[in-house]
């Protein structure tokens, strides 16, 4: 074993029995190359982050920039800076006038945390509901909201009063009642093996949740900043949440996440008790400018835009492979369902052995997904399809 390869499995904590051990020397656009030089096209842009590509120059300009100017001053919402500023006002240009109040936090399993405080604060209730086979982030909080008994089990006691309802079961929203402080859910789910509720299913969670006043909040932590072929998916919906979550594209490479409701909800996090939620580093000045850098990438490029036209060309050169169970997608985001565990392990290891990168479900082990760079071309597509049908 080398002796970087030993440090990383000695020395760095481990979560993984197989990790996939590519030895990063550096990365730009669709591509990663390792210490050997061998290049990788990333087809799963570090898992829904890099949208923009890797190491985009517009992002990397606006670091530079809040480089030379400072570093962190203060804790989160005592100072004014330039770069927070930018982000509030660019974050409230692309969303609807009821979530133009934003909260800028370090992930986004801290986001739906956040969410999660704020809906029983604004509410004065106790209840939550979330939605089975749901993934909205490690920390204690989220994981509660994840409905995952398998992720959950070694980690009780979790929050009380969680209840689940049923993706797309409308019977099932039964469960949200004038106890419910909110009801937290996946816009499209991710880790469920890419799953997208019915027009039906959305509307009538939209009007219980108006009904019970229950605050509904969409998670869009993987499926925000443009992967779904529009900046958010509720757009694809016309239903707007109450609370939105946000997390691993805004931040162009850079960590972050983000709540986001509406000016008179959010306020109340200022009184009984002050300081509702605080964090030392939300709202890094140098991670809002890569945020605020990315926004405006996606603004400038038609890749939004392309990303339905994208997609449907990569599936169309994919679907009629016999291996293949079911494809389900979202613009840029698929899941390729081999309806078999050990075939996805295997297709995913000569992807990897030829060079391309995609990526397990955590908890949807007959599936693999794929979220490339919305900047990916056609050409690009066509080369990746190859590669995954050799390896097919
Ligand atoms: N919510 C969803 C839907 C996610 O996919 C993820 C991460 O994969 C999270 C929340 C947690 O985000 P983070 O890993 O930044 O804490």
């Amino acid at each position: 074993m080398n002796e970087r390869l030993h440090t990383f499995l000695t020395h760095q904590g481990q979560t993984n029995q197989s990790p996939y051990l590519i030895d990063v020397d550096r990365a730009e656009g669709i591509y990663i190359w390792d210490k050997n030089g061998k290049r990788y096209m990333d087809i799963i842009a570090g898992v829904a982050v890099n949208n923009i590509g890797h190491n985009h120059p517009k992002v990397i300009a606006a670091i530079q920039q809040q480089l030379s100017k400072h570093l962190h001053v203060m804790v989160y919402g005592e100072y004014l800076q330039d770069s927070q500023l930018d982000l509030a006002e660019n974050l409230a240009s692309i969303l609807p006038e009821s979530l133009n109040c934003s909260y800028i936090v370090n992930s986004g399993t801290e986001a739906n945390e956040a969410a999660l405080k704020l809906a029983k604060r604004y509410t004065g209730r106790q209840q939550i509901v979330s939605c089975k086979n749901s993934y909205h982030g490690s920390t204690h909080g989220s994981l509660s909201a994840t409905g995952n008994e398998a992720k959950q089990s070694s980690f009780k006691p979790l929050l009380p009063q969680i209840d689940y309802i049923t993706f797309n079961d409308i019977e099932s929203l039964q469960l949200i009642t004038d106890k419910t402080a909110c009801v937290i859910i996946e816009t499209i789910q991710g880790d469920a093996g890419l799953r997208k509720p019915t027009r039906q299913f959305i509307n009538a969670l939209r009007e219980k949740c108006n009904e019970t006043g229950a605050l509904l909040i969409f998670d869009e932590v993987q499926v925000g900043m443009g992967r779904t072929g529009k900046m958010f998916a509720f757009e694809h919906y016309n239903v707007t949440p109450d609370i939105l979550t946000l997390g691993k594209a805004l931040g162009g490479g850079m960590p972050i996440g983000a709540f986001i409701s509406s000016t008179e909800i959010m306020h109340c996090l200022t009184h009984t008790p002050a300081l509702g939620h605080i964090t030392t580093f939300g709202g890094h000045p140098v991670n809002c400018a890569a945020a605020n850098a990315c926004i405006n990438v996606l603004k400038e490029e038609n890749w939004i835009a392309e990303a339905e036209n994208k997609g449907q060309f990569l599936e169309d050169l994919l679907k009629q492979h016999p291996a293949i169970k079911e494809i389900r997608r979202a613009g840029l985001f698929f899941a390729i369902d081999l309806g078999n565990e050990d075939k996805v392990a295997k297709v995913v290891t000569a992807c990897l052995e030829k060079g391309l990168i995609g990526f397990w479900f955590l908890s949807t082990p007959t599936a693999f997904r794929l979220s490339p760079p919305l900047s990916i071309t056609k050409e690009q597509l066509q080369e990746a399809a190859d590669i995954l049908i050799s390896s097919l």
